[in-house]
């Protein structure tokens, strides 16, 4: 079957052509066949017209074997059409069967408008020839009665030809119009998917072979299309690795698609390239195939492994800056320990108010440059993001008491109450950074203190319930809530920021630095809560945050529940402040009493005349030292004579000026005294005193920050470069009993050690020739190999970072004191530490007490 070249005759139309110049043949063939066996008139020319008609047909039915005249089978089809119905007409006319003719010639109108594919114009050629014919033969053989039917039948003819093939050629230009788009959309998805940036390609799925790669594909692979398609990815060893490709196959089968699948390939020069690969299994033509999709990554490799070193960089500059600021630390706080230490035994020795005035001066600039390099030092950590919280076991109630007793003075000096609530269902035990959590409390507690001039500073700690609590975490509420001058509405966003202060008299008026708000701010944060403050001028502010908390597998057992001294009794508290009025009901509530309170003088002997006479005496009060400007003493006396020897009293002091109110205490025969804050456990060990059999209870209570100092004389080893803070310990210790021995570095500090007996070692940590850590490590390790009891060593250090605290507590230190170092401080550690040194040589390893640090 010869191939059809031309564009202007389809297979079909060659093949129509060719059936009717067949028919054709055969019909001339009849036809001579005719002219010889009935010879009829003029048989001569009509059998040399039939021969040339003959002629004709077959020359037309050899060209549809010859390609080379295809592009001219319209004109072939028109002459062999023409001509063999003329021959056919005069055959007919001649032999007198019209109908013959007819009908030949209405076929030669129909069919080729049915069967070819040409324009109208050919069509009306044809058409015209036949009609003319027909003339003629109408012509020629005179009128007859039938001719209307058949005019009828050719001019139907003409019209339903002339119809079929004006319609279809409409058809076929609309067809070859959408045909023409359809090419066009093609070749522009052709240019598309060619210029696609990304490599794209279809494997077909059962052997894996490459169907179909675009340009990019090419390129960047460095094959050529043919090389590349009917191979597999093995054969081109375009894979780095095998098992990723065994990955990759093994996530489409599974899934069908794999989206930015990461991989390593190698290209036609051998060099490898990373990609991100994404693709989707198909079906074409009945086969699965994988179509794909791969984008060189390599510039974002490199500039991903740029931003590593950047960030590696950044690190490290990090780092320096926070060692910088350690040792920054270290050296602007050594020499202010000496100042500030210096102007603090000053103040003890005899001066006139001048003096006095200008050396307290000093020494509160001295705090607050202090608390500025501490603030800033906080800042700069927690910004660079150097600062870890620590995750222990802690308890709650313990940390708000050593919040309390913190800042108790400073609240009781200014004459206002302060106290705490711990909301029952708070667990009591929790894992996180107690440390971090105290900071924020003295900040917020130290920050109401300062902005509340009278009234009550009160701390309330609630669970708050999150839907986003996991098992073994509770997130906790604190609300710190004061009387003070409150804040205005449109600094209220403004405090939490670096360095704000409300306004520049709030500055002049109460200092500060503006730092301890941003830097809480951003420790609650760290803790997964938020802060906020609820505020009207002039009436108060309250500070709330939210923290995050682990909770200990095993929650703290409660107590093994004893009967309290109190259960059943009848107490009566009095205290002119609400706050404290609540917590003592409560506390003493909880430990069964029932307790009548009273906020007045006058009540407190009405109460008591009261109960008297009910027969229902109390028989124990509990009786505020300061109660609206009366004197408590002279009250908790009245009292006394008046509730009978049976009664006992508590007498609950402020913490100022301890001193004085003791002295007053003894004055008037009082033997049992609590000091505020108010405290859960101080309370209830008051009662358990004052209920207890009789002793000499005002000898056995410890008096805070007093100086009393019951200890034997210690042998101490002092290890502080800085001849000045040397000189400062010393004059610390000079009236106690302790002899102290100064080296001015750790190597020194070794050897003393190794020659001496020592019964504590005071270890600076940043020291020349061998720092603090190393020669502790040193004395420990001495003391191992020559089986040596252990010595208590305290490290004194200025740095507040709390891996340098464990860092010294790792290497063998028992406690950690920070600079500068208050006297009252070193003196209660001194003691501490000699007190639980035991004669007993403890286990190699085994410390001597719990590890502790003291900020
Ligand atoms: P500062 O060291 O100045 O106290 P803070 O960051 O702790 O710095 O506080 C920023 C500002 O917020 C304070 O200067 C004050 O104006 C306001 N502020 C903070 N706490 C209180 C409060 N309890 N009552 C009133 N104003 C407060």
């Amino acid at each position: 079957m010869p191939t059809i070249e031309s564009p202007r005759v389809d297979e079909w139309t060659l093949r129509a052509i060719r059936a009717g110049a067949a028919l054709v043949v055969l019909a001339r063939l009849y036809n001579l066949y005719q002219l010889y066996s009935e010879p009829i008139p003029h048989s001569a020319l009509l059998t040399g017209l039939v021969l040339f008609a003959l002629l004709v047909c077959a020359a037309s039915l050899a060209a549809t074997y010859v390609p080379r005249a295809y592009p001219w089978w319209k004109e072939i089809v028109l002459v062999f059409a023409a001509l063999s119905i003329l021959s056919q007409v005069v055959v007919s006319v001649s032999s007198d069967i019209i109908e013959l003719a007819l009908v030949s010639m209405l076929m030669m109108m129909l069919i080729p408008s049915a069967l070819l594919p040409w324009p109208p114009l050919w069509q009306a050629a044809l058409n015209t020839w036949c009609l003319g014919l027909w003339i003629g033969v109408v012509v020629i053989v005179g009128r007859r009665p039938e001719d209307p039917p058949r005019w009828m039948a050719v001019i139907a003819a003409v019209a339903f030809s002339q119809l079929v093939v004006f319609l279809r050629s409409r058809q076929s230009a609309e067809l070859e119009e959408s045909n023409r788009k359809l090419r066009e959309s093609e070749t522009n998805l052709r240019k598309l998917y060619e210029a696609s940036p990304a490599s794209i390609a279809v494997v077909r799925l059962p052997e894996r072979v490459y169907t179909e790669v675009n340009g990019t594909f090419e390129r960047s692979t460095g094959h050529s299309r043919s090389e590349i398609i009917g191979k597999t990815d093995l054969e081109l060893e375009l894979w780095n690795d095998l098992k990723v490709r065994d990955r990759f196959y093994d996530i489409i089968r599974r899934h069908g698609a794999v989206e930015s699948f990461d991989a390593d390939f190698r290209l036609r020069d051998g060099s490898i390239v990373p990609a991100l690969v994404s693709a989707v299994q198909v079906e074409i033509d009945g086969t699965p195939c994988i179509i794909s999709i791969t984008r060189g990554i390599l510039r974002l490799k490199q500039a991903e492994q740029e931003l590593v070193a950047a960030r590696e960089d950044a690190l490290a500059a990090s780092r320096a800056k926070s060692e910088f600021l350690a040792s920054m630390s270290h050296e602007i706080r050594t020499p202010l320990n000496a100042v500030l230490g210096m102007a603090d035994l000053m103040l003890e020795t005899p001066l006139n108010d001048e003096q006095r005035r200008y050396l307290e001066t000093m020494a509160d600039n001295g705090n607050t440059l202090l608390e500025l390099i501490n603030g800033i030092l906080d800042l700069a950590r927690v910004e660079s993001g150097r600062l870890v919280l620590e995750s222990v076991e802690f308890d709650l109630e313990a940390l708000m008491g050593r919040v309390l007793d913190t800042l108790g003075v400073r609240a009781h000096e200014k004459g206002l109450e302060l106290g705490a609530r711990i909301a029952p269902d708070v667990p009591r035990a929790l894992i996180g950074d107690p440390l971090r959590l105290r900071q924020i409390l003295l900040n917020l507690v130290g920050n109401a203190t300062k902005f509340t001039v009278r009234g009550e500073i009160s701390i309330a700690v609630d669970p708050e319930t999150v839907a986003s609590d996991g098992p073994g975490e509770a997130m906790v509420r604190f609300a710190v809530k004061d009387t003070g001058i409150g804040i205005a509405k449109d600094q209220v966003d403004r405090i939490f920021g670096n360095f704000y202060q409300g306004d520049s008299s709030t500055t002049r008026n109460y200092g500060g630095s503006g730092l301890g708000l941003a830097i809480t701010k951003r420790l609650v944060e760290m803790m997964g809560g938020k802060i906020w403050v609820e505020s009207e001028p002039g009436l108060g502010s309250t500070f709330y945050f939210t923290a995050r908390f682990k909770l200990p597998e095993a929650t703290m057992q409660p107590a093994a529940t004893t009967l309290s001294p109190v259960d059943g009794m009848r107490v009566l508290v009095a205290d002119a402040s609400a706050m404290n009025r609540d917590l003592l009901s409560e506390i003493l509530s909880g430990e069964g009493a029932r307790v009548t309170v009273v906020n007045a003088c006058a009540s407190v002997l009405e109460e008591i005349e009261r109960a008297r006479k009910e027969n229902d005496p109390y028989r124990l009060l509990l009786i505020a030292a300061h109660i609206d400007d009366a004197d408590g003493f002279q009250l908790a006396r009245k009292a006394s004579a008046a509730a009978g020897r049976e009664v006992r009293i508590i007498e609950m002091l402020s913490s100022d000026d301890l001193t004085s109110q003791l002295q007053r205490l003894r004055e008037a025969g009082i033997r049992y005294h609590m000091v505020k804050p108010v405290k859960r456990a101080d309370v209830i060990a008051a009662v358990g005193r004052a209920m207890g059999p009789q002793t000499d209870a005002t000898s056995s209570v410890a008096i805070k920050n007093g100086a009393i100092d019951r200890t034997r004389p210690l042998h101490i080893l002092l290890a502080d470069d800085s001849g000045d803070n040397r000189a400062l310990i010393a004059a610390f210790l000079k009236d106690s009993p302790h002899k102290v021995d100064g080296v001015e570095n750790g190597a020194r500090a070794v050897e003393s050690f190794k020659n001496g007996s020592y019964d504590l070692v005071l270890m600076d940590l940043q020291m020349p020739v061998m720092d603090g850590d190393e020669a502790t490590r040193e004395i420990r390790r001495f003391e191992r190999e020559t089986r040596r009891k252990r010595t208590p060593i305290v490290a004194l250090s200025a740095a507040v970072f709390s891996e340098s605290v464990a860092q010294s507590l790792a290497a063998g230190c028992d406690e950690h004191v920070g600079k500068p170092i208050k006297r009252a401080m070193l003196l209660d550690v001194i003691q501490r530490l000699a007190a639980q040194s035991s004669p007993v040589p403890p286990a190699a390893g085994e410390p001597a007490s719990p590890s502790k640090a003291l900020a």
